[in-house]
């Protein structure tokens, strides 16, 4: 279904048996790689079994608390045995974050419930390593209500349309182009604004507005969106076949993490990497197109692992410290694990963990004033320094939620802060960070990454600082994107670089030569994976450029 009619496409004999991509938010050609509504699960189970045929070994139940580092150089992380409670220091040359996302810094979100952002929280606490952009925090459209499970952009993808309380589609009128396919942060404000103006279908929950994917018909609901028809059957007990299914945004992504160079790894903090979503490696800004995370972290995945891989085979990265400074990160930690167990705290970890839930949804969410953050970051000052009297009422060292989430509640409001007060601080509006008071865009002053630390334990704020982009290495320098007035302030060298990029594109045809030229980057890839890549249309006949990208 394209705009509510139906399309026959037929897809071309060479493209059998290659990865399938459609259509997803905020893209203009079909790019997104999927695998029916399981794209993830398929991807769990690939990399599952390259695990077991490898024998990678792997360690169930473990969680990394600290990064063991000294002068600049981690060293290892040490980690808790969930079932036992035990701690074991896990030394190594090179340490990597790959923990994901951090949604459930909110109260409503599509993320997992391991989705804490521990892994960012810890190279936080490092102060040596500085997490990028904390305060780009995507929201997905389509969360179902009220519980926020998501059901993918797919359902728009392949035409399903997103109506009001009285059955009205309205996604024409706000954005005449690209309607339902909008980008996400568009499509989430979009709306919020609908609901504001009235036009909710009301709950005991609250409002919400519906996803009609009816019109797409049984067969294909069934077979192509199998999940959605779950989750909803399950989750809402309504056929979304026949009945249309009460959505609302929720928080989605996590576009900052710890921040790497273009190998992965930490500038700061020697044998610290990190990748995927957990990570700051540049792949989405402060705007995440949906479907960019199976190439995040499929790409960086390989890029990384195999830095990670060389910085090991080097001997000048021989790890060499004195076995003091393992024990003592090991003490550390059982330290502050014993001052929660029998420490006689008063406050309450789960009732401070929702309220920072409550605050950051509330007042760090889609819509943003300088009123709200500045309450938010109040309030979430008040909530670190009361967590730092948590009592807990069991006093078991091993399998013991309350424990578990009494240490993450702590980490968790330390990286509230971070993104508040980033939000904060940016007196502008850029991608998912929407601030009311502060509307356009402002790539004069504001083109340029923020940078959190937590400098000391007795911090109750982040320090922030700030790195310029560079326009003139972009081969897309930031312009007007397609939606609403042009109304934003160009960054000065903008216009400079818009006519080189425009003079290269008509100056030279071959797309390889193009990009050496708009985007000379290819020397930051490992050699095994430079050269050059295939397209359905353009087989590599020539020996020497296969050999390459073999
Ligand atoms: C519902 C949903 C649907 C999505 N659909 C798509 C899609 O169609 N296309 C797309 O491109 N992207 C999609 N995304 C985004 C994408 O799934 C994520 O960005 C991606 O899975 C992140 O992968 P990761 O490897 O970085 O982290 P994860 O897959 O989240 O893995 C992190 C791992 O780290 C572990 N961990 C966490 N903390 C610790 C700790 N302290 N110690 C040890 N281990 C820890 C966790 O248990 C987990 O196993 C979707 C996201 C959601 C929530």
């Amino acid at each position: 279904m394209i705009n509510g009619q139906k399309v026959r496409i037929t897809e071309r004999e060479q493209a059998h048996g290659l990865v399938a991509q459609r259509d997803f938010g905020g893209t203009k050609k079909w790019r997104t790689c999927y695998v029916a509504d399981g794209t993830g699960h398929a991807m769990l189970q690939a990399v599952g079994d390259q695990t077991i045929a490898a024998s990678i070994p792997v360690h169930e139940r473990m969680e990394a608390l600290a990064l063991i580092h000294e002068a600049g150089r981690c060293y290892g992380a040490v980690v808790r045995n969930l079932v036992s409670g035990e701690l074991t220091a896990y030394v190594a040359k090179a340490t990597a974050i790959a923990t994901g996302g951090a949604g459930r810094l909110y109260r409503v979100t599509t993320n997992a419930v391991i989705c804490e952002g521990i892994g960012h929280a810890i190279a936080l606490e490092t102060g040596a390593a500085a997490l990028g952009n904390m305060e780009a925090v995507q929201f997905h459209p389509t969360g179902i209500f009220p519980a926020g499970i998501l059901v993918t952009e797919g359902c728009r993808g392949d035409g399903g349309l997103l109506k009001d309380a009285s059955g009205q589609r309205f996604m024409p009128d706000y954005e005449p182009e690209k309607k339902e396919l909008a980008s996400r942060d568009v499509v989430s404000r979009r709306m919020e604004e609908h609901i504001a103006k009235g036009h909710g279908a009301k709950s005991r929950f609250g409002e919400h507005l519906w996803l009609d994917i009816t019109l797409l018909g049984e067969h294909h609901i069934k077979h192509n969106l199998r999940e959605v028809y779950e989750i909803c059957h399950y989750f809402l007990g309504l056929d979304p076949s026949k009945e249309m299914i009460p959505v609302r945004p929720a928080q989605h992504y996590t576009m900052g993490g710890v921040r790497t160079d273009a190998s992965g790894a930490s500038p700061t903090l020697k044998g610290l990497f990190a990748a995927g979503e957990a990570a700051c490696w540049d792949m989405h800004g402060f705007n995440r197109l949906g479907g960019n995370s199976v190439a995040e972290t499929v790409v960086a995945g390989m890029i990384v692992g195999e830095r990670i891989a060389d910085f090991c085979d080097r001997s000048d990265n021989d790890v060499a410290i004195a076995t003091g400074v393992v024990r003592e990160a090991l003490a550390r930690e059982q330290a502050r694990l014993a001052g929660l167990l029998t420490g006689g705290g008063s406050e309450d970890a789960g009732a401070l963990k929702q309220r920072m839930q409550e605050i950051m949804t509330a007042r760090v969410g889609i819509f943003r004033t300088g009123a709200d953050l500045e309450q938010a970051v109040d309030e979430l000052r008040q909530l670190l320094i009361r967590s730092r009297s948590i009592g807990l009422r069991s006093s078991s060292p091993g399998v013991n939620p309350e424990l578990v989430t009494a240490y993450r509640t702590q980490k968790m409001i330390k990286l509230a802060l971070t993104v508040a007060y980033g939000a904060l601080a940016r007196t502008e509006s850029r991608g998912a960070h929407f601030r009311q008071d502060h509307p356009r865009r402002n790539d004069a002053e504001w083109l340029k990454r923020t940078l959190a630390w937590w400098k000391n334990d007795a911090d109750t704020l982040p320090t922030l600082t700030y790195e310029p982009l560079e326009v003139a290495k972009m081969e897309l320098p930031p312009g007007w994107r397609g939606y609403g007035a042009k109304d934003y302030v160009e960054h000065p060298h903008t216009a400079a670089r818009q006519a080189e990029v425009e003079a290269a594109r008509q100056r030279i045809a071959d797309r390889y030569q193009l990009q050496r030229t708009l985007m000379p980057y290819e020397h930051l890839l490992p050699p095994r994976l430079r050269g050059r890549n295939e397209r359905i249309d353009e087989p590599l006949t020539d020996a020497t450029a296969r050999r390459a990208a073999e």
